[in-house]
């Protein structure tokens, strides 16, 4: 049994991995079955998070994490959770392989899912046209014209890649002003690869193997149009990954895990919780790394204030039982 199980492999997962290890907690984190690093696996250049004056890219900066939390006596499986038990002294948790861990404290830190349009189109023609991900398919549409959706620092931040392959990005926004920060709304106004569309949302995907147009839908007249492209980004947002904990931990009304105070504690001892599955505001890269540090803080308290018998039990050589 280990001290300290950590679920999610962005920011907070890692940091709060980077200070376990680091109080001797030898913890295990899992990351995913896919890939790990979280949603920053997926972006390129990262230009505010302290400390890199020139930026660093997405991936360059979840690695240095990665072999960071590795260096203190992280050991890290890439799986995914399929199932979690957080009752009780002892949380057990399985992995998609069959694994069950066991634990005395468990930081669950699985951040959000890609928002979806919610159109019947859109699962089908993903991978065909259709893209959560500018970095992983931005290079299929060379010379093409594409479009992006969504108002907030994502969308331009695709929008702004996107214009290194494509010949022509449209930005439907369902509103005339966005939601993005100034300096990438004012970097993405100046590219004049890029054309607003505002007021509009997408209505339909058209296509059979492959995209070959939108409809969409203005939202002031009903009027609808086609547009010809080939590629649609949906970059609207995301949402917290609480499925694993629903009926086990409190929510709170905007859908991610309740939290008491500033703390990481959950309503169930010993499970902490960390990073954007806490957080419907902030959402950035910084602050998940400072709420991993809480919940291993939090998390380290927890089990210094459990009795020695059953810290004597994790102590043995983590197993996997
Ligand atoms: P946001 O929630 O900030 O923005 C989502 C955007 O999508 C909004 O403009 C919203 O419209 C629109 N939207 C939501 N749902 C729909 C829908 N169903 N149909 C059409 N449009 C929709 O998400 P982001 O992913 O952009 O950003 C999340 C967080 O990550 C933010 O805190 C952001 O600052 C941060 N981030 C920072 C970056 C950086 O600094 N380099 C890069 C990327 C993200 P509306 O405005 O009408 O609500």
């Amino acid at each position: 049994m280990r001290q300290i199980i950590i679920i999610g492999s962005g920011p907070a997962g890692y940091t709060a991995a980077i200070y376990a290890a680091r109080a001797n907690l030898a913890p295990l984190l899992i990351a995913s079955s896919v890939e790990a690093g979280g949603e920053l696996m997926k972006t390129t250049e990262v230009e505010n998070y302290p400390g890199f004056a020139d930026g660093i890219q997405g991936p360059e900066l979840m690695m240095a994490m990665q072999a960071q939390a590795e260096r203190f006596g992280t050991d890290i499986v890439l799986d995914d959770v399929v199932k979690l038990e957080l009752e009780g002294e002892v949380k057990r948790v399985t992995l998609g392989n069959g694994d069950v861990h066991e634990a005395l404290a468990v930081i669950f830190a699985t951040g959000s899912a890609y928002r979806k349009l919610g159109l019947p189109e859109e699962d089908q023609m993903s991978g065909h046209g259709v893209s959560w991900c500018a970095t992983c398919d931005g290079f299929f549409f060379r010379q093409k014209t594409i479009a992006v959706v969504g108002g907030g620092d994502s969308a331009m931040e695709e929008a702004t890649f996107l214009t290194r392959f494509a010949d022509k990005v449209y930005v439907i926004h369902r509103k005339d002003s966005l939601r993005a920060s100034k300096t990438m709304q004012d970097r993405a106004f100046a590219d004049p690869k890029i054309e607003f569309l505002w007021n509009k949302e997408v209505a339909h995907i058209y296509g059979d193997e492959l995209v070959t147009g939108i409809g969409v839908v203005d939202t002031q007249d009903g009027t609808e149009t086609t547009i010809d492209l080939s590629g649609l980004f949906i970059a609207i947002g995301a949402d917290p990954r609480t499925h694993l904990v629903h009926g086990q931990l409190d929510l709170t009304t905007e859908g991610t895990i309740a939290v008491d105070g500033r703390s990481s504690r959950t309503n169930i001892a010993g499970v902490f919780a960390a990073g954007d599955v806490i957080d419907p505001t902030y959402r950035q890269a910084v602050t998940a790394a400072g709420s991993g540090t809480v919940a291993a803080l939090d998390a380290e308290h927890y089990l210094a204030a459990l009795p020695k018998e059953l810290l004597a039990k994790a102590d043995a050589q983590p197993v996997t039982v």
